[in-house]
């Protein structure tokens, strides 16, 4: 077999950066493939070439050796040699195929250099009714996952380093052949990660990653509703390898109040009003969520659950920075005395005489008898 120059092969220059390798093999690699050339030996022979180049120069070990002494990887001179390639059979040209994964799938060299972004973390807080209603700054608990400290984030015991995988020499993927095509897997040595710890470091175990408890300020703003969901950008775990930190997630959780429920941007309270107030009608006064009172009337003649809206007592709208507020929804309910003085029944069995009502004619004319 005459003697191929393998820079030429691959139709790049001797000082070619791994990358322009990788794209020129590529090119080469679609332009020659079997596929494409049915039935067409000088193509096939051609793409056994690329092959061949390329297996010796996307690795810089071998590479290095080939520009060291070159001899033992030309022709059939190197079958047998390491590294080398036995060009004779055609099983070879299948099992070559393996590089394949390279044209179609993602670059398998990325995998273990890669930018991972931090997890988002979502953490609960609980806040007591007033603290909702005003905002509050707080504190809360986040279990990050940051670098270890004490080996760097490598993983590696200080004073080692991590190893370079021997068996998938760091690509993190192994490839195996399928008939025509190859599946890339993760390598099973270093689960892909490219690179294997002799000797973990203690505090993380290897993993390079420890997780703390880290406080985090939190501002609640003024009228946070229960379930709602705060984003923090960035204040969630940490990045590997360069990627950007998590975002933190902060759900709140608002205690109930015994007296006022939320109803959207409102609050609705049930206020007792005493049957002669319904009645006569009065100026009552009703408790304000964020405390004191505030005055309503009741017309005369107020009817039970009638009820009235007072605006602006209501929640701050969180939406609108608290700019806007809801309204108090104050609901009557009338008060029937179970025990009357004798001179309150005198009163009241007057009165009984003097309107002489039926109260129920509609009922029993809508019931039709
Ligand atoms: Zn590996
Ligand atoms: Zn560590």
């Amino acid at each position: 077999m005459e003697r191929v120059d393998l820079y030429k092969a691959l139709e790049v220059s001797k000082d070619a950066s791994q990358d322009e390798i990788r794209r020129s093999y590529r090119r080469l690699a679609r332009k020659y493939h079997p596929d494409a050339n049915p039935g067409d030996r000088q193509a096939e022979e051609r793409f056994k070439e690329i092959q061949h180049a390329y297996d010796i120069l996307s690795k810089p070990e071998k590479r290095r050796e080939y520009d060291e002494g070159p001899r033992t990887f030309f022709g059939s001179q190197g079958a047998g040699q390491p590294g080398g390639a036995d060009f004779g059979d055609i099983s070879d040209l299948l099992g070559g195929f393996g590089n394949l994964g390279d044209i179609f799938g993602r670059t398998a060299g990325t995998t273990r250099t890669a930018k991972v972004r931090g997890e988002n973390i979502t953490v609960t807080v609980r806040l007591r009714f007033k603290d909702a209603l005003n905002g509050v700054t707080t504190r809360v608990g986040v279990p990050v996952e940051e670098a270890c400290g004490e080996c760097r984030g490598t993983g590696a015991a200080p004073g080692t380093a991590p190893l370079t995988c021997p068996e998938c020499g760091g690509r993190g993927v192994q490839s195996r052949d399928q008939g025509f095509f190859a599946l890339s897997t993760p390598c099973s040595r270093c689960g892909g990660e490219g690179r294997i710890i002799e000797k973990p470091c203690t505090v993380c175990g290897g993993n390079g990653r420890v997780r703390r408890n880290k406080q985090v300020k939190v501002r609640i703003p003024a009228g946070a509703k229960d379930g709602m969901k705060v984003r923090i950008p960035g204040r969630g775990s940490a990045g590997r390898r360069g990627g950007p930190a998590g975002d933190l997630y902060v759900v709140t959780r608002v205690e109930d109040h015994p007296v006022f429920k939320r109803r959207g941007d409102d609050f609705v309270v049930e206020v007792p009003v005493s049957f002669v107030e319904a009645v006569l009608g009065a100026q009552i006064e009703v408790p304000r969520p964020g405390g004191g009172t505030v005055k309503v009337r009741l017309p005369a003649g107020t009817q039970d659950g009638k009820q009235f809206k007072v605006r602006g007592e209501g929640a701050p709208r969180a939406k609108k920075n608290g700019a806007e507020k809801g309204n108090l929804i104050v609901r009557v309910g009338v008060v029937v005395p179970k025990k009357l003085k004798r001179r309150e029944r005198e009163i009241l069995e007057a009165l009984a005489e003097e309107r002489d009502e039926d109260v129920r004619e509609d009922l029993f004319k809508k019931v039709g008898s």
